[in-house]
């Protein structure tokens, strides 16, 4: 099997170092089995993609020497695709129409609030009747396509950084919404689906991603089983953490390449203290790596579980 990898960034802002650094263990993972590293742009969020923000992420990754093998493929231009597989759930009963207003989905958080409940769909339409759905089309009432999680179900895979995983169907939030409605049938694809039948459709054999996903997991493990489709292999790596412990935001003030790039640090500086950042090498000595030195070593037993503290002094002196 040749191993085939790929990032999925969103152009919702600039090539944030979390980002890059997904892009680093990537890259070296692809590089170290000769395989291929696949880039695709997450634009499905109309409202807030930019083109100068997919402009800013691919010179950045070149920029730090990221080439990609094949893409860049937009999740815009791919549409048809997603399309043809939310249909195929439907005709195959796996997914509805479900009609449930805001308002109704705002009491039942109310009431599950309430109850100390975590808050989730109660799966109320998924049974309608034909009647009862041509009822709510008759009102105007618009719908979201809805996948049927079972409750009962387990869902365990084997995680190449964090090992044996479990989340159980119930943990998901009830039946999930896979894509809105429009007038003509099927509107957009959200996130969970979309990268499910892309990695699909692009045999990827390997997703790296930062653990913020790891639910995102659980939802697209039962998708793949939905779309009859091989799944990948998984593996979470460690966030960045500021020096309080919390996830790198924008909050911190510089946190995208370009403004790295701005302040004067190298590409090869940048590199070098990505990779050792959630990583370190055989030989712990070694302080100095290139993205070819690194590819030789890079193996995820040695991606650590904690998340990874974002140290200025240590970035100083590259
Ligand atoms: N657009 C997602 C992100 O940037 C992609 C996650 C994934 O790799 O599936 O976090």
């Amino acid at each position: 099997m040749s191993v085939r990898v790929r990032i999925a960034p969103s152009p919702t802002g600039n090539l944030h170092i979390g980002t890059a650094r997904t892009a680093v263990f990537n890259y070296l993972f692809a590089r170290h089995h000769d395989g291929k590293f696949i880039l695709r742009i997450e634009d499905t969020d109309l409202e807030r993609s930019r083109p100068e923000y997919t402009d800013n992420i691919l010179s950045g990754l070149r920029w730090l020497g990221l080439n990609w093998d094949e893409g860049p493929f937009f999740q815009s231009q791919r549409l048809h695709l997603y399309r043809e597989a939310v249909q195929k759930l439907l005709d195959q009963g796996l997914a509805y129409r479900c009609y449930t207003t805001f308002e109704e989905l705002d009491a039942l958080r109310e009431t599950q609030k309430a109850r100390n409940e975590a808050p989730r769909y109660d799966n109320r339409h998924r049974n309608l009747t034909p009647e009862q759905r041509a009822a709510f089309e008759a009102e105007g009432r618009s719908s979201v396509i809805r996948f049927k999680v079972e409750d009962k179900r387990q869902i365990v895979w084997n995680d190449l950084v964090r090992g044996q995983m479990s989340w159980c169907g119930s943990d998901l939030g009830g039946d999930m919404v896979i894509a809105r409605a429009s007038a003509d049938g099927i509107g957009q694809p959200l996130y969970n689906f979309v990268v499910v039948v892309d990695d699909i459709d692009m045999e990827i054999t390997h997703v790296i991603r930062g653990e913020d996903h790891i639910a995102n997991t659980a939802k697209q493990l039962l998708l793949y089983e939905a779309l009859r489709a091989k799944t990948p292999e998984f593996s979470h790596t460690p966030l960045i953490f500021n020096q309080e412990g919390r996830k790198l935001s924008k909050r911190d003030g510089v946190t995208s390449i370009s403004d790295f790039q701005k302040m004067g640090f190298t590409a090869e500086g940048l590199v070098n203290y990505m990779t050792l950042l959630g990583w370190s090498a055989p030989d712990s000595t070694q302080e100095i790596f290139t993205l070819e030195s690194a590819a030789k070593e890079f193996t995820f037993e040695r991606v650590n579980k904690a998340g990874a503290k974002f140290d200025w002094d240590k970035l100083d002196w590259i």
